[in-house]
């Protein structure tokens, strides 16, 4: 189960790739950790982790940020954020994630996808390591990598498209 400071590294990788100011910066760290704020009520990783919710969420962020005039790959990440933290959730163990609360109370969780992965790693390793701390490592690593990626993607493509280049 992925903590506070795991969500807000999200965050702040994605306001990195986005070549935020404070204020996105901000804003990503906020959009990356704001489902667990059902965690102060008895509903966590329901009422705020429901793709119910995320959805509409993620929609409406990106549309308040492109009639701001931001960039779609800003506006497309720093809405992806609230649904990239149910992912990691559902990734890295612990309470099952509802994804359709209210309208169904089964709870999700794919740990076990990566279990196996996990596991073969550490028989490889001479150290002791934690399974869930692992899991939590291990997609951290791959969100951080695939927005490193497609940040840098984005970045050699617009060079290339570049009247200038
Ligand atoms: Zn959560």
């Amino acid at each position: 189960m992925p903590d506070t400071f795991a969500h807000c590294l999200v965050g702040v990788v994605a306001g990195r790739c986005i070549n935020g100011n404070w204020k996105l910066y901000l804003l990503a760290v906020v959009l990356s950790t704001l489902p667990d704020l059902d965690g102060l009520i008895p509903l966590h990783r329901s009422l705020l982790h429901s793709l119910l919710f995320l959805i509409p969420f993620s929609l409406a962020v990106f549309l308040v940020l492109k009639r701001r005039k931001y960039p779609i790959k800003t506006a497309s990440l720093l809405a992806c954020l609230p649904l990239l933290h149910c992912l990691m959730d559902l990734f890295t163990g612990g309470i099952p994630v509802k994804l359709f609360y209210p309208i169904s109370n089964t709870g999700y969780q794919f740990a076990y996808i990566i279990d196996t992965f996990v596991e073969a790693l550490f028989s490889i390793s001479p150290y002791v390591y934690y399974l869930e701390a692992t899991r939590v490592d291990l997609i951290l690593l791959i969100i951080i990598f695939v927005m490193v990626v497609l940040s840098s993607a984005t970045k050699s493509h617009k060079k290339h498209n570049s009247p200038n280049a």
